[in-house]
């Protein structure tokens, strides 16, 4: 189906695509890669009498490496992701960007725009909350930086105003000793998983000493298993401590059934996917390279 039609605005920058924002008022929508607000115009599930688009404006596509931080533009593709080698310095970055959709999509999705669309299937907002990371966000009544946490209010639901916009991600480089892994389940390459969990380890030896676990579709956002952390944290990581993290998991997932599959199979899937990424980020906060990709049933 066609989309409804709509005015067409090209923004110079992110501050005149704010004020635009304003002035149009409720009816406008940013448009950024078009890879989620392009499909629900053609479904006329989303019907903006305004577009601003973002895309030509400089400087807004960037991934800037500081002493302890990771910068990435809200016009980042995850292509450029996929392919950067100092995000592959945090490698559960590199399984998000490498893993989503397929060559198309990665080409023209942005991570601001998949951060603001706040999906409850999006992968990045679960791979992020495992790690330190900060929203900077830019308006007309001034800039602002919220952390992730703060940032997704609920599915489809975030802090930004409705004259507000992402500018920046900032992603906090993690400790020495750290590894990660984001692993999904999917029916092919172009659909969003049925379940998927971002695992972020910091050991010492043979003991974690910190763990971030973040499960993805099976709740409204993406959850944090705190529960699973607590089952890992300050212990060494045998069997049954990664028997019980998985538990906590499967506990902590709150998934419907639907198309991708009955909530009693997301459940189980779930503590499957939380058990292999816990041993890839062990491996990987050991320093060996361990390649992965997604799960395609
Ligand atoms: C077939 C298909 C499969 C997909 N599979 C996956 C998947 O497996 N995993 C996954 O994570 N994603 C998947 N996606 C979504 C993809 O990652 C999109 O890139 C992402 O959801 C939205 O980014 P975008 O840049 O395309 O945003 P757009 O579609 O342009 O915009 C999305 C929303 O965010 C707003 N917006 C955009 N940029 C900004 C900004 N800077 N500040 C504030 N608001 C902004 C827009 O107004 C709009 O409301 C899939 C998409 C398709 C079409």
């Amino acid at each position: 189906m066609y989309p409804r039609a709509f005015h067409y605005h090209r923004a110079g920058s992110l501050k005149e695509a704010a004020a635009m924002l304003a002035q149009l008022g409720e009816g406008a929508k940013l448009l950024a890669g078009g890879q989620s607000l392009i499909p629900l115009m053609k479904l006329r599930f989303a019907n903006p009498a305004h577009l601003v688009d973002l895309n030509f404006i400089l400087g807004t596509s960037y991934i800037k490496e500081d002493k302890d931080t990771l910068r990435f533009g809200a016009l980042t593709r995850h292509a450029d992701i996929e392919r950067s080698a100092a995000a592959a310095k945090i490698p559960i970055l590199h399984d998000c960007a490498a893993g989503i959709a397929d060559v198309q999509v990665r080409n023209r999705g942005t991570i601001g725009g998949s951060l603001a669309e706040a999906d409850p299937s999006g992968d990045w907002a679960a791979v992020l909350s495992t790690l330190s990371t900060e929203i900077c966000c830019v308006g007309t009544k001034g800039d602002r930086t919220v952390s992730l946490n703060d940032f997704v209010k609920d599915a489809y639901t975030t802090a930004l105003a409705h004259d507000e916009l992402v500018s920046e991600v900032v992603v906090k480089m993690p400790p020495q000793g750290s590894g990660g892994a984001f692993l999904a389940l999917k029916r092919s390459a172009p659909v969003y998983p049925t379940a998927s969990a971002a695992v972020q380890l910091t050991m010492d030896g043979d003991v974690c000493k910190d763990a971030a676990i973040a499960l993805g579709c099976v709740g409204l956002t993406a959850i944090r298993a705190k529960d699973s952390e607590a089952a890992l944290r300050g212990r060494p990581l045998t069997e049954k401590t990664i028997a019980s993290a998985m538990e906590a998991a499967r506990a902590a997932a709150d998934p419907q059934s639907d198309m991708r599959g009955s909530a009693n199979y997301k459940r189980a899937l779930i503590g499957a996917l939380v058990k292999r990424a816990i041993e890839i980020a062990v491996r990987r906060a050991r320093g060996e390279p361990v390649e992965v990709s997604h799960i395609y049933a």
